[in-house]
């Protein structure tokens, strides 16, 4: 629809400039924080300082996520495998996982598969979904991430036990600044939504109130073998 077409226009115009200015926008803020938290150090007014931090801290998430978008002078396209992504992605958030008491479970498959893609941009995707998924498990549980190959694709799956997505919230799910969380920024599944569609792919969401999360990605693969 026309409506969906200005949609996509939209977010590849916020694409643009995003990496710009959240590039910008991440040195002062470096240099901000370092001050709080040397400030916080020798004060009666602790509790300030580290609304502070954490303020600042949000602005770092924001614009980390938007530097994630497509970054075109920055892109290198290559053959990847599949599970070297995934494996790094779970080295980077064990501690995290384990903080959280959350299990990540890969099924690994024998076979190498690997797709062509920005390394950087899919690992950011799964990181993005798999804490999605830790968020939704604040008492701990598993998630379980598959691939497989099916019909010219790959897909990826990542399952979550958390709690859900109500039926009537799944349609905001993804668009821009739609959080259900304090300190949420909404932007983690648009970001990465158009990292996926960037590469040809497609990002759904299968969720039930209650009744966890399952997100899958599909990717284009071109077998090696011709
Ligand atoms: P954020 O995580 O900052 O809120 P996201 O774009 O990553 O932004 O997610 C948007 C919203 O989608 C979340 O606030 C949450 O309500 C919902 N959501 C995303 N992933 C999950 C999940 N695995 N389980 C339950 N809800 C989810
Ligand atoms: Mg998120």
């Amino acid at each position: 629809t026309e409506e969906a077409l200005m949609q996509s226009e939209k977010l590849s115009v916020i694409g643009e400039l995003a990496a710009g200015v959240a590039h910008e926008i991440r040195n002062p803020v470096t240099v901000l924080k370092g001050f709080v938290q040397l400030l916080s150090r020798d004060t009666k007014e602790k509790e300030f300082y580290l609304i502070m931090d954490k303020e600042l801290e949000r602005i770092n998430q924001i614009t980390n996520e938007f530097m994630a978008l497509a970054k075109p002078q920055a892109i290198k396209i290559k053959k990847e495998n599949i599970k070297d992504l995934i494996k790094e992605v779970c080295v980077f958030l064990e501690s995290e996982a384990f903080i959280q008491q959350v299990v990540m479970e890969v099924v690994y498959l024998e076979e190498d598969i690997r797709i062509d893609c920005e390394a950087n941009q899919i690992k950011q995707v799964l990181i993005n979904i798999i804490k999605n998924g830790m968020e939704a498990m604040p008492d701990g549980g598993k998630i379980k991430i598959q691939y497989y190959l099916e019909a010219g694709n790959v897909y990826l799956s990542v399952m979550d036990e958390g709690h859900g997505i109500a039926k009537e919230m799944l349609e905001n799910v993804g668009k821009p600044f739609f959080t259900t969380k304090g300190q949420g920024t909404g932007l983690g599944l648009m970001v990465s939504m158009k990292i996926i569609e960037n590469h040809g792919g497609n990002l759904t969401i299968h969720s039930e109130e209650y009744n966890g999360t399952t997100i899958i990605i599909s990717l284009p693969y071109l077998s090696e073998a011709k």
